[in-house]
């Protein structure tokens, strides 16, 4: 019989926030792959967890997968962990839980934190889907075309940033998505200088510049962009780009689609009896 891997959520600042369940299983594994061997090492010392660690990172994942691979196989129950939060969310693992699915083997979560839905939970934007976008990359011009693209969209958007590059960011967010978009900065959750920013990205702005440097570790909420009763009906906004620019019917459609905020193949449905006449 195979062994089972533990996905186990460790806190992302307070020692507190570890569920019984987690505790209980990684005293009971064989073996705890953690990212920081000497990282984890404090939190387990503060749970009386004795259990052997070995390291779990992105520059030996791969090699590491095949070993903790072959360890399941024998039977042996392993745990996974990160230096915070919940592992695979913007952290390794990935590659370890792929391969356990791949050779039949049972994959189990222990949820607990995660800087993604802590900020959410608290930011006071819409919650009802969300858009988790990992790391911001930290080059501008891939900074800037990721906003691009989270300009038009119409849930909540989550993203993990560098203290940094926030004011960068932010300044990136208000000449893309507009001065009044709104935003959360949940910075340091669950620490002792924990921060909660919520309003307007300009303000935004305006609090976190007269800093003499950010610190800490922070996840940004986007706004979804507010929904614009378009003036034209679908069809009627068709027919006036068709006739009134050079545009062919694949952008006319993107177009459309973009501005009346649904999916292109609705308006590529409505597009082809026009396409007709
Ligand atoms: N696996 C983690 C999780 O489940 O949230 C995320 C790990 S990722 C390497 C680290 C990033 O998560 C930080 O740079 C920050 O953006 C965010 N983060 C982690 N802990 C945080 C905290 N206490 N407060 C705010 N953001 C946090």
């Amino acid at each position: 019989m195979s062994g089972a891997l533990y996905v186990v959520a460790t806190p992302i600042g307070n020692l507190e926030d570890m569920t019984y369940r987690a505790v209980r299983i990684l005293g009971e594994v064989a073996l705890i792959a953690a990212e920081d061997t000497r990282h984890s090492r404090k939190l387990l010392t503060h749970y009386g967890i004795n259990t052997r660690l070995i390291s779990y990172h992105d520059h030996n994942e791969k090699g590491r997968a095949e070993q903790l691979l072959i360890r399941l196989k024998n039977g042996e129950n392993i745990a996974l962990i990160s230096d915070a939060g919940t592992p695979c969310i913007a952290d390794p693992g990935y590659e370890l839980v792929q391969r356990c699915h791949l050779e039949g083997i049972a994959v189990v979560a222990v949820p607990g934190s995660s800087a993604v839905i802590a900020g959410l939970s608290i930011a006071g934007l819409p919650t009802e889907g969300f858009r988790f976008l990992g790391f911001l990359p930290a080059k501008v011009q891939a900074r800037r075309t990721m906003l691009e693209g989270c300009s038009a969209e119409t849930a909540t958007q989550v993203m993990y940033e560098a203290p940094h590059r926030l004011l960068a960011t932010l300044s990136d967010i208000v000449d893309i998505c507009g001065s009044e978009c709104r935003v959360a900065i949940a910075r340091e959750l669950t620490k002792r200088h924990e921060e909660l920013f919520a309003g307007t990205v300009q303000e935004a702005l305006a609090r976190f510049s007269d800093r003499d440097g950010i610190k800490g570790e922070l996840v940004i909420l986007l706004a979804p962009a507010p929904r614009q009763t378009p003036e034209m009906t679908i069809t009627e906004q068709l027919l006036h780009l068709r006739r009134t620019t050079d545009l062919n019917w694949k952008e006319i459609v993107k177009q459309v689609a973009r501005d009346h905020r649904v999916a292109g193949s609705e308006v590529y449905r409505e597009s082809l009896p026009l396409r007709e006449g």
